[in-house]
Order: structure tokens, then C-alpha cells, then sequence
């Protein structure tokens, strides 16, 4: 069986051991790099499945990493730090990486997480991400047809509406920054205004939530973002 390889970026190696240790019982092979350094020349010769990198390292900064890692490659990365403002969440989603979990975290949490990054790029390899339908506790997406359901009845969204709900579904589980989804459903000349994405996303969860206030479908990450439901179909 082939094995997925996760590229721990860490400088502390007490918490490498750690997250080592969980990750090879669970299937994965690891491989460490204690600087950014040491991570962007291993990084070449690796090419790992998931990056999971801490942003506190001795030599260059973690966000650096992140943009450096992106200016050629694809490779989920998923960022694992104490800094807990949401403006450095902000800063690294942006950047470029795919996820963010705030020590201390529940291994559980981050394994499910690396799960997501995973399914995310193989359907981006094989091109077929727009394809297989969205579905969870019983909200489906039909990104073809474009049309979306719950509990089998058509619910009508506009065309903004839906743009933003196929995003999401498309990105499902994993956290879309304001920007990205300004950016995404405006074009890339959006002014970054928020109220616009909040006045929608408050219509979005009226036709979609039984309780607005309480939402099972689209999650809030305050002064970062939205995050959709983990997709069920996979
Ligand atoms: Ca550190």
C-alpha cells in the first residue's frame, strides 16, 4: 500500500517525536526538517503529500516558507503554530497554505485535517473536483447541473449565493479566508469589503439552516473566514 509522506516542519523535536509517533500509527510516513532551510531543500528531494509546518522557526520565518513553498508547488500544507492572532491566520491562509491549527490541537483534529488536504489535492490531480457532487446531512450540490438541495427539495440561490455555497462545497472542510472569497466570487479586483460576504452569507444560511444562529452547514471562523462541512461522499 502506498504510503502518504508528511514533511514536518519543526524546530522543537520533543513535538516532532510527538506528531511522528501519531502519524506512523495511523498509516503515514514522516520525515523532519527542523529549520525553513533545511525544509525547502528536503522539500525537492521529498515531495511530500502534506506539509505540516510550524511558523516560529530559528532561521526564517514560517510564513516565508509558505510563500516560498508556493511559488512552485501545489503541496497542501498545513500550518501548525502557538500564534494564535487572527491576523497571522489571515496572513498564512492567504499565503497560500490550506489550513490552520492553533497548538495545543487534539490529534484527532489534525489528522482529520490532513485527511481533508489530501482528498482535496488527489481530486485536484485527477481534474475532477468540479464534478462529483457536494453532499452532507443531507444538503447536496450538483456543481453540473448547479443546483442545490436539501433533503431532496431545490432550494432557489442566487447567482452570487451560489457561487459562494460551490466554493465552500468545493473547498469543504477546510477554512476560505474574506479575501479568498471576495476575491473568488468578484474577481480580483474586489474591494475588501466583508459586510457584502456577511449580508450574503446571512441570506445563504436562511435558506439553508434550520437555525441561522446555530448553523450545521456553514461554519464561521471569526476574522477569518467560513468553513463548509467536511464532504460526506468521500
Ligand atoms: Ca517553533
Amino acid at each position: 500500500m502506498h504510503k502518504f509522506t508528511v514533511l514536518i516542519i519543526e524546530d522543537e523535536k520533543h513535538i516532532y517525536e510527538f506528531m511522528a509517533k501519531a502519524l506512523a500509527s495511523n498509516g503515514y510516513r514522516t520525515s523532519w526538517a527542523a529549520s525553513g532551510k533545511e525544509a525547502l531543500s528536503l522539500y525537492t528531494s521529498l515531495c511530500p503529500d502534506v506539509i505540516l509546518l510550524d511558523l516560529g522557526l530559528p532561521d526564517i520565518d514560517g510564513m516565508d516558507v509558505i510563500v516560498q513553498i508556493r511559488s512552485w508547488s501545489e503541496c497542501p500544507i498545513i500550518v501548525v503554530s502557538a500564534r494564535k492572532e487572527e491576523s497571522d491566520k489571515v496572513q498564512a491562509l492567504d499565503a497560500g497554505a490550506d489550513d490552520y491549527l492553533t497548538k495545543p490541537y487534539g490529534m484527532p483534529e489534525l489528522l482529520a485535517r490532513i485527511r481533508t488536504c489530501l482528498r482535496h489535492s488527489s481530486r485536484n490531480s485527477n481534474g475532477s473536483s468540479a464534478q462529483q457532487p457536494y453532499q452532507a446531512k443531507g444538503l447536496k450540490i450538483d456543481f453540473l447541473k448547479r443546483i442545490v438541495s436539501l433533503d431532496g427539495i431545490h432550494v432557489h440561490l442566487t447567482p452570487i449565493e451560489y457561487k459562494i455555497v460551490a466554493l465552500l462545497a468545493q473547498n469543504s472542510g477546510r477554512v476560505m479566508t474574506y479575501t479568498t472569497l471576495l476575491q473568488d466570487v468578484w474577481g480580483p479586483y474586489a474591494e475588501p469589503d466583508n459586510k457584502i460576504l456577511r449580508v450574503n452569507m446571512a441570506n445563504i444560511r436562511r435558506k439553508l439552516e434550520k437555525n441561522p444562529a446555530q448553523p450545521v452547514y456553514i461554519f464561521t471562523e471569526v476574522g477569518i473566514g467560513y468553513r463548509m462541512i467536511d464532504d460526506e461522499a468521500t
